[in-house]
């Protein structure tokens, strides 16, 4: 689907008109994919649009810059103001929201010292990530041939731009195969996630998901859910998985910014459980949905709205990240 079009785009502490946010073909990042990013949503409240976990989500690209060894030039805060001030700028009810942190213009060796650190935030409309019936639905999948990166090659808790080389080729040979989304394991062989999402399973009512070690992002949606779950009072299981254990399980969903909570009703052919969305999966999706949206009470202080004069920054509980 071609992307819609805003008005404006932010880019180094300025709204730019969309055509006119541009760069350099000689930009460093986009010969040698030296980026980090984020992959945020709003949502339309009856306040006006709220940003789902805004400041985990902006912290996120500080550790992922941290990692890429970029100094990004602003503070958490100001990125955070700038991604409110974005949204409101162009008057969107719900969005995607798109914080890119680049290696600019200035020379193209490997090396990416010499160059710029420069930062720009684009905002679009942006629907059901995995196909408009998928989230009641659910989707049909196939485990990738791809491996995701081992731990010593690329840096799979940070979402830096080479990483989707990588998710790409995961993705293109589902599409291909006609799948909608791939699993990959990790170079171990236990499962690891999604192209652009994490992966969860229910078996015997106990909810199991990867641990870090598995080359996962560490998802703000998985965090969520894995918050939900203890909310719910849900048995939590972090640890490897095997790949048959794919195949067994009661139900299987991704969680993503993006993909939200996607049931997934088959797996290499195989029916995961009924086929339909499964029971702990409805609960989950619901939930999350209800307090991103602002139907249910934001108990965990996930939401910064955008209506305000001046957004103020929410005031939230200390628990870390997963993956923090
Ligand atoms: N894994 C990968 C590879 C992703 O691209 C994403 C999307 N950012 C996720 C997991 C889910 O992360 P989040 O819930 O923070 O969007």
């Amino acid at each position: 689907m071609p992307i819609q079009t805003t008005p404006k785009i932010w880019m180094n502490g300025e709204l730019v008109d969309w055509d006119k946010a541009q760069i350099h073909i000689l930009t460093h990042t986009l010969h040698y994919g030296t980026g980090v990013f984020e992959g945020i949503r709003a949502y339309p409240t009856s306040q006006g649009p709220a940003v789902f976990r805004l400041t985990e989500h902006i912290e996120r690209l500080y550790r992922s810059a941290q990692i890429m060894g970029m100094e990004i030039p602003y503070t958490v805060d100001e990125i955070v103001a700038a991604t409110v001030e974005t949204v409101r700028a162009n008057k969107l009810d719900a969005c995607y929201v798109r914080p890119l942190v680049y290696r600019g213009y200035e020379s193209l060796g490997v090396d990416p010292f010499p160059c710029p650190i420069d930062v720009a935030i684009a905002v679009w409309p942006w629907g059901a990530y995995l196909g408009k019936d998928a989230i009641e639905k659910g989707v049909d999948v196939m485990v990738s041939s791809w491996r995701r990166e081992a731990p010593d090659t690329l840096p799979a808790m940070a979402k830096a731009s080479a990483n989707y080389m990588n998710s790409q080729l995961i993705k293109m040979e589902a599409l291909v195969n006609g799948y909608a989304e791939g699993i990959a394991l990790d170079s171990y062989g236990f499962v690891s996630e999604g192209s652009g999402e994490n992966l969860f399973l229910v078996k015997k009512g106990v909810l199991y998901t990867p641990p870090l070690t598995a080359s996962i992002l560490p998802g703000i949606t998985r965090q969520s859910i894995l918050t939900l779950a203890a909310d719910m009072k849900l048995p939590i299981m972090e640890r490897s998985i095997p790949r048959e254990m794919l195949y067994i399980a009661d139900e299987v969903f991704f969680a993503g910014t993006a993909t939200e909570v996607t049931p997934v009703r088959s797996i290499d052919r195989q029916t995961v459980g009924k086929g339909t969305r499964g029971e702990i999966t409805e609960r989950l999706q619901s939930e999350y949905l209800a307090i991103a949206a602002g139907r249910k009470a934001d108990r965990h202080g996930w939401l910064t709205p955008v209506a305000q004069e001046r957004a103020a920054a929410v005031v939230r509980p200390t628990a870390p990240v997963a993956g923090a």
